[in-house]
């Protein structure tokens, strides 16, 4: 779509971590004034799809020179998700026809006061079929000067006839390397990045909310321990996480599957400089020798299924013991 738009101004830098080559893409798409009606962003989720989305619109929108200034009051309001001509929806439930109706009547009326008249659909795979297909219309014939960003942890779950009908731009975990710009000079850098696992939006959260990082320390402790593999305590302290599992399953499969993250650690632990454990004073990996390292891949495997058991309701306190009870042994095989 072209615009009446006159290219004159300029654009800053996005502040963005990682996503070099998209966002290169989105930039010039601007400059050209080549802005599509309807665009996919589809990757893992807390990748930083979102923030990239709202920084193209407010480059838009912006009524600065260099764009986006972060400043005017376009920006602000884009910022907020109050923009009178951006429509903003987000669910982690489904999101319904009646939703996706309201959108569509808001995108067929010139914009209030923008050059462009936006919907943005956040967690797009949580459209149910009806909405979809009510939308499908839409994006078949997009109206006048409407822009439409899905944006979607996986595109393989929306309908192939809403994909074919937006240009898609896949985004992915961002290198350490970039990651480590946004926590410099942080006391917790390495777990801090052992967590985000290349997903910056994870970086975020534990830097916004500090109580986060105290409960990954936590578990890092209590991982230490069970490893000590005295057996009677490792079932009692099995007994309290499947308690812990009964009232909120996710903080459980979270903790297990951070605990799979310091396990994949070790396979590098040969190729490596084992950073991270000195740091963190973990003191099993003073007993480490490569027969462990295989048998633990052996384990992760043995993990992994667990989790995914736990997951589909099988008896969670079984599974839980026979997980612990794995970690105990490990150190001695
Ligand atoms: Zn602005």
């Amino acid at each position: 779509m072209k615009s009446d738009t006159k290219i004159d101004f300029k654009l800053s830098d996005w502040d963005i971590v990682g996503h070099e080559n998209q966002i290169e893409y989105l930039k010039s798409s601007v400059l050209k004034n080549d802005i599509a009606h309807s665009y996919l962003f589809s990757g893992e989720e807390k990748i930083g799809k979102k923030r990239i989305a709202l920084t193209f619109i407010k480059s838009l929108m912006c009524l600065s020179d260099l764009r986006p200034c972060n400043k005017c009051i376009s920006c602000q309001q884009i910022d907020k998700l109050i923009h009178p001509d951006v429509a903003f929806i987000s669910s982690t439930g489904s999101i319904k026809i009646e939703a996706i109706r309201g959108i569509i009547s808001k995108t067929n009326l010139k914009p209030f006061n923008a050059p462009y008249k936006v919907a943005i659909i956040n967690n797009a795979e949580n459209l149910t079929n009806e909405a979809a297909n009510a939308f499908l219309k839409t994006l078949e014939e997009p109206p006048g000067q409407s822009v439409i960003i899905l944006i979607t942890k996986d595109h393989s779950l929306l309908l192939p006839t809403i994909i074919s009908r937006l240009r898609m731009i896949r985004f992915f975990r961002v290198p350490t390397k970039d990651l480590e710009k946004l926590i410099n000079g942080d006391k917790d850098k390495d777990l801090l990045l052992k967590i985000a696992s290349g997903k910056t939006g994870k970086i975020f959260d534990l830097i916004n909310d500090p109580t986060k990082i105290i409960k990954y320390e936590n578990w890092l402790e209590q991982l230490d321990e069970i490893l000590s593999g005295d057996k009677v305590k490792n079932l009692e302290y099995s007994t309290q996480i499947a308690k812990i599992y009964d009232s909120d399953p996710e903080e459980v499969i979270e903790m297990l599957r951070f605990w799979i993250l310091i396990f994949r650690d070790f396979l590098d632990f040969k190729h490596k400089e084992p950073l991270f454990f000195k740091q963190n004073n973990l003191n099993f990996m003073e007993t480490l020798n490569t027969e462990v390292i295989i048998d633990i891949i052996r384990y992760i495997g043995y993990i992994e299924n667990k989790i995914s058991n736990i997951n589909s309701g099988i008896n969670s306190k079984l599974a839980l013991d026979l997980v612990i009870l794995k970690i105990g042994k490990i150190k001695k095989l």
